[in-house]
């Protein structure tokens, strides 16, 4: 009869999902002193925030009708305190991740911006927005044919993927791939959550004070894994477009219709052969999900076309790319207006967390820092569990590369 060996791990924090809102966390609470390790399934930035575009809003995107929402207060201090951590002073270590740009601008016609004009000028977003024109205008918009206001935000837009690496690389030694095929949720007596780990003759059994799961939409399926049925979810689903072409200009900014989410939002990527990708969103985005391909190209194509008749992109690539933003559930299924950080009912040490933007994964991580606190789960003095026998993850790459290359 061959007897399976069994080893006992430990750890204070075991964080599950490697995307945004985990890594940040890993780095946060090691940083603390905690002894936290990391568990990804795929691929690290995985499902969401690789295929986001990379904005950092400090909040003026969710004040369309000119009041300061629960959102705009939460959000408005995230531009600076991510600025912080890129110049290498903040609570989480950026330095050398990479930003696209320093700036956003938002524009419009004449007729919808000017229902905003006195909340932009009002004191609450004062230095942060500037209206622009003449020679100060983006390139894009110097044509002759260009009509409409635009105003400049000071709220950055980061290159993605040099933000997951420089997170992945801080705590590169905590960071493992977890097979679920070999893997398994258990609870004790005093309903703690463990996992077990099988390998060949091996189990390993991880007990961590707390789990922490960040692993996006995939929180749903291990939550269903647990017998867990809160917190709850809700899926918003997108239909994305991106257009590789090598019209010269990079732009970065939401174009302003009648309703309250943007009517398009383009984000610039550069590739490799100098030609750049431009990423849309925003209602386009809402408003074609269940469209064919060839459907949303065609009606994107018409979009740009009216917004920038002079732009040609006669040579253009086109791709779509259905995707969808995990969220905490909302009643009416309205958008969060904050990180989401939440515990089980039926397991004593799990918390689950959806930041919801990842504008606000520092405020996610303040939220469970305070969770933490109530808990009482402290820094313990033990070492990094040995889990030398589980491989490394990569870092995902973008939707734009899987589909054009670099
Ligand atoms: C198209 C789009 C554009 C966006 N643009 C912006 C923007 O400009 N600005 C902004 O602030 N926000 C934006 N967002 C929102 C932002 O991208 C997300 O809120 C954020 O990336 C979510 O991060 P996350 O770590 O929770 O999830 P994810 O990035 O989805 O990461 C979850 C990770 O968990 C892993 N995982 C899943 N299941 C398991 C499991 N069972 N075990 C282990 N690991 C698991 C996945 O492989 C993945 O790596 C955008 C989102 C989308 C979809």
């Amino acid at each position: 009869m061959s007897s399976i060996e069994q080893k006992k791990i430990v750890c204070d924090i075991a964080i599950i999902g490697g995307g945004i809102a985990g890594l940040w966390l890993l780095n946060r609470l090691a940083n603390q002193g905690f002894n936290v390790i990391l568990f990804e399934k795929n691929s690290l930035g995985g499902d969401q925030t690789v295929a986001s575009q990379g904005m950092i809003h400090g909040g003026m995107k969710y004040t369309l009708n000119g009041a300061l929402t629960g959102a705009s207060e939460a959000i408005s201090e995230m531009p600076s305190y991510w600025q912080k951590c890129i110049d290498g002073e903040g609570e989480v270590d950026l330095k050398g991740a990479k930003k696209l740009s320093n700036h956003f601008y938002m524009w419009s016609s004449k007729s919808i911006l000017s229902k905003m004009t006195t909340f932009l000028a009002s004191k609450a977003i004062r230095g942060r927005i500037n209206k622009v024109r003449g020679d100060a205008l983006p390139n894009i918009f110097q044509d002759r044919q260009f009509r409409g206001n635009v105003y400049k935000l000071l709220d950055m837009v980061l290159d993605v993927p040099s933000v997951v690496e420089k997170l992945a690389k801080n705590y590169s030694n905590r960071i493992f791939m977890v097979d679920w095929g070999k893997t398994s949720w258990q609870k004790d007596a005093n309903k703690k959550a463990f996992l077990n780990f099988n390998e060949n003759e091996k189990k390993y059994v991880l007990h961590a004070e707390q789990f922490i799961l960040t692993a996006g939409e995939g929180n749903e399926s291990i939550l269903n894994a647990m017998g867990e049925s809160t917190p709850r979810m809700q899926r918003r689903p997108l239909h994305m477009l991106m257009v590789k072409h090598g019209y010269p200009h990079s732009f970065y900014g939401h174009c302003l219709g009648a309703e309250t989410t943007p009517r398009l939002t383009i984000s610039s990527h550069p590739c490799q052969d100098h030609k750049q990708v431009w990423y849309l969103g925003g209602s386009i985005a809402e408003k074609g999900v269940g469209l064919s391909t060839e459907a949303i190209i065609t009606k994107a194509k018409k979009e740009l076309f009216a917004l920038m008749p002079w732009v040609d992109l006669k040579d253009a690539e086109w791709a779509a790319l259905p995707i969808e933003r995990a969220e905490p559930k909302q009643r009416n299924f309205n958008r969060p207006d904050k990180a989401f950080a939440g515990i089980t009912k039926n397991h004593s040490n799990v918390i689950v967390a959806w930041p919801t933007k990842l504008t606000l994964c520092p405020n996610l991580a303040d939220e469970i820092v305070f969770l933490l606190d109530k808990g009482n789960i402290r820094k313990s003095k033990t070492q990094l569990p040995e889990l030398s026998f589980l491989d490394k993850p990569k870092i995902s790459i973008t939707p734009w590369k899987r589909v054009f290359g670099d």
